[in-house]
Parts: C-alpha cells; sequence; structure tokens
C-alpha cells in the first residue's frame, strides 16, 4: 500500500482485496482483449490485473486522492481511461462513451443495491464479474422459490445468467469487513427479452413491496380474476415464487394498458 492514499474510508465502502488466487479468478473470468470498466479501482488490486489481460481499460473512482493517482497514470498507460465520480452518475455517460463489452467491479457496499439495478439494465457483449457482500449475492442468485428470491434476482435475469464464481472470508480484504463477500459471474444468456427494463423495474418493485402479501394483494386495485387469468398467473402465488417469465408477462400487460 502507498501510504500517500491514507487511510481506507469506511464511508466509500473501501475493503481493498489482498487475495492474489481471488484477484486472479476475477480478472480471468474476462476474455483477453476485451473493452472493459471496472468500478471503484481502489488502490488497483483487480486494476493491475486487468491491465496485464483486457484491452481499453475505463475505470469510475470517487475517492479524490484515489482518481487522482489513476489519472496520474493514465497519462503513462495510453489503454487507461480514468472517470473521476461518482458512478450511480457516471455509468450511463461512460458506458454510452466507451461501450464496454465487460464490466468488473469490488463493489461499494453502501449503493449496491441501486447500483446493481443499473448494472443489469445494460445489455453487454460480454458480461460482468462482481463483488458483493455476500447476503447481497445470494439474493441476485438465488432462483423463485427461494426465501431470498427478491427484485434484483429477476432484474439480473432480463438479459443474463447468474452463477456464483467465489466465496471469500473476511480475511481476503484489507481492512477485513465483517461479513463475507462472493462474486457472481453474469453472462448474456442471448434471449430477447419480451418486456421493457424500466417495465420489469417498475413491477418487480411493486410486486415485492410487501413480500408475505399474496401478488394480488400487492397489485389490488391493477388486475383483477380476468387480468390475472390472461397472463397465466394464480393471484395466491407471493412474489418470491414467480419465477422470470412470470414476471416478464405481468411487466408487458400492466405496461400495455399505462
Ligand atoms: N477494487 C478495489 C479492490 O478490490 O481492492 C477497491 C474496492 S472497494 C470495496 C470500493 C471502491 O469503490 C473504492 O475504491 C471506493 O473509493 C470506490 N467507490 C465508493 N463509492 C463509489 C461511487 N459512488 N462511485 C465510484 N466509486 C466508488
Amino acid at each position: 500500500m502507498n501510504e500517500g492514499q491514507g487511510r481506507a474510508k469506511k464511508s466509500l465502502g473501501q475493503h481493498f482485496l489482498v487475495d492474489r488466487s481471488a484477484i486472479a479468478r476475477i480478472a480471468n473470468a474476462i476474455p483477453e482483449g476485451t473493452a472493459t470498466l471496472e468500478i471503484g479501482p481502489g488502490r488497483g488490486a483487480i486494476t493491475e490485473a486487468l491491465l496485464q489481460r483486457v484491452g481499453a481499460l475505463t475505470l469510475i473512482e470517487l475517492d479524490d486522492a484515489l482518481a487522482a493517482m489513476w489519472l496520474e497514470r493514465s497519462e503513462s498507460e495510453p489503454k487507461l481511461h480514468l472517470v473521476h465520480g461518482d458512478v450511480m452518475k457516471e455509468l450511463g455517460p461512460t458506458v454510452a462513451d466507451k461501450a464496454p463489452q465487460w464490466i468488473a467491479g469490488n463493489l461499494p457496499y453502501n449503493i449496491s443495491g441501486p447500483l446493481s439495478a443499473a448494472l443489469f439494465s445494460l445489455h453487454l457483449s460480454g458480461g460482468m464479474v462482481l463483488m458483493y457482500q455476500r447476503e447481497v449475492a445470494d439474493r441476485i442468485a438465488a432462483d423463485a422459490g427461494s426465501k431470498t428470491y427478491g427484485g434484483l434476482s429477476v432484474l439480473a435475469r432480463h438479459f443474463y445468467n447468474v452463477k456464483r464464481l467465489l466465496l471469500l472470508p473476511p480475511g481476503a480484504f484489507n481492512p477485513p469487513p465483517k461479513v463475507h463477500s462472493a462474486v457472481l459471474l453474469l453472462t448474456p444468456h442471448g434471449q430477447q427479452p419480451a418486456c421493457d427494463f424500466d417495465a420489469l423495474q417498475r413491477t418487480v418493485r411493486q410486486g415485492f413491496a410487501h413480500r408475505r402479501k399474496t401478488i394480488n394483494n400487492n397489485f389490488r386495485g391493477d388486475m383483477d380474476a380476468a387480468d390475472w387469468a390472461t397472463v397465466g398467473i394464480d393471484p395466491g402465488t407471493r412474489p418470491e415464487q414467480l419465477d422470470y417469465p412470470a414476471w416478464s408477462r405481468l411487466a408487458t400487460f400492466l405496461a400495455s394498458r399505462s
């Protein structure tokens, strides 16, 4: 570690990856020569491995000191480009500008929910390798019928297949977080989704608002018995029992009436 970079900032979710084999597995999940975006490079644990492997590499980093370090590095590293700012604001413009095939990131845990929803709306040709707190990764990777299945599990499946690549203990990081972490690999399933992502997002937000209520209760006033028959969903089902195709049918139906 470079002392000039100061202490890890809790407010920015800074837990730096130090496990060499995890770093190699994350970088090696991305094919050589591909245009890649890394979210939150931090001190460069994953970045250095990516630099050896990928084509153009764009970084989005919010921390001023770390961004200054990467800006300086980019001056002598032609394939490196830095975007200094908040990924929640910079993700869309950066993807539009740089057209990455892959996205990698050991994500700041404090924004992992909204950031994931933004990431899952992107239809990348390559895929994503994303590190989360284990509980969040489990929720995203969960299949319908599981207690942990929720809105993000549905949104991830709009464009991608989801697989857990790694499970890491707190000691894989410095400073160690309180919880275990997991890395997910998302690769495009290649099927054209039947519904629009924004419509799907609105639908799962409403549909999972009260997890313990039936789907009929969550859409009271929007859906009647005939509507449920049209979309082929039993209104007595609980939201966590509905698979991606069912959510997609419901989203398409609701969007067609709005
Ligand atoms: N990639 C490094 C690693 O694995 O060691 C650092 C990972 S650390 C968990 C998260 C990184 O995201 C930090 O570098 C932090 O400064 C950065 N970060 C936090 N919030 C951010 C935001 N809103 N936008 C961009 N970067 C952010």
